[in-house]
């Protein structure tokens, strides 16, 4: 329901919310089955402009688990913590074409972008080795600084991963032939796990896309959160991997940069001009939130803010 009186930012995420919302298209993920129990009508947006505004509209509070959408944060953080060389020296940037849990790797041996499992399980074992057991403390930190707030762990979905993640692990032995990871596998494992688990809202995913989008300045707290070069490389990745192998035909119809996940949440942060989430949990065949895929179709067309069509 949108109002006459409303804000026009809030007027049209409202209107999406009314004009997407009777779609029941796709399926939630359960390979993870504690994912499975995700409640499929759930469906919240909100959008986050550089000043600071956060309009958000339906289920915008709910928490839902981050999974694929910590990999540019973390991607960004293992950039400004182990410096670019020791990080691109063994993360690719080239598209997989690949779905997300593929365990092909290059030509190297190396996995092709830190967008794709092997190259977030990189970054994680990166962090891991830089940081040993506060490895993960230092990711949800960083995560919560990209929100705005200090963010929880959900246990049952860290727990279900860990059980059934064997692909994953799969992904991680190899790795570790190549030299890519040098911990163990379990200790590289329960890093990754645990930030795929970490609890965010439709809310905290715009904040998160907004901070990228204002150079790593988050703009609500104000706090420089990560550097400008981390970001302005973490965005060419999400521009050219960030949405699994559906990523080419994204940027060629909406044209902004993004990062979905498993969960059912997309981030969309647009340089210089705002960040998007959303939260819808069924997915369609790539594993993307097909609610959220509209929103951001819709965004798009509606304020022209495809990034290779600006004036
Ligand atoms: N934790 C999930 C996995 O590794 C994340 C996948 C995703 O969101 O794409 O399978």
């Amino acid at each position: 329901w949108a109002s006459a009186a409303m804000p026009p930012l809030q007027r049209f995420l409202s209107g999406c919310h009314a004009d997407f919302w009777s779609d029941h298209d796709g399926a939630v993920a359960n390979y993870i089955p504690e994912l499975g129990k995700a409640d499929p009508a759930h469906f919240g947006i909100s959008l986050a402009t550089l000043d600071g505004h956060v309009y958000e509209v339906g289920d915008s509070r709910v928490p839902f688990t981050i999974q694929s959408m910590s990999k540019p944060f973390v991607f960004a953080l293992a950039l400004d913590i182990l410096g670019s060389d020791a990080v691109e020296r063994v993360i690719g940037v080239e598209p997989s074409g690949d779905p997300f849990n593929s365990i092909r790797l290059n030509a190297d041996n190396h996995p092709f972008n830190a967008m794709v499992n092997a190259g977030a399980i990189t970054c994680s074992g990166l962090l891991r080795q830089a940081r040993q057991a506060d490895a993960f403390d230092t990711i949800r930190d960083a995560l919560g600084r990209f929100a705005g707030r200090k963010l929880d762990v959900d246990d049952a979905v860290f727990a279900s991963e860990s059980t059934t993640g064997d692909r994953n692990r799969a992904i991680a032995y190899l790795l570790r032939t190549s030299d890519v990871i040098k911990d163990s596998v379990d200790d590289v494992l329960a890093v990754y796990f645990r930030q795929c688990a970490v609890l965010i809202t439709a809310r905290d995913c715009a904040i998160m896309a907004a901070t990228l989008a204002n150079r790593g300045v988050n703009p609500v707290t104000g706090e420089q959160v990560v550097t400008p070069y981390a970001v302005s490389r973490t965005l060419s990745v999400m521009t050219s991997s960030g949405m699994y192998d559906f990523a080419g035909e994204w940027i060629y119809r909406v044209g902004i940069p993004a990062k979905s996940g498993v969960g059912g949440g997309i981030l969309a942060s647009l340089p210089a001009r705002l960040g998007l989430g959303s939260y819808s949990p069924r997915l369609d065949g790539h594993g993307n939130s097909v609610r959220g895929i509209k929103v951001c179709e819709a965004l798009s067309a509606h304020y022209g803010l495809h990034m290779l069509n600006r004036s």
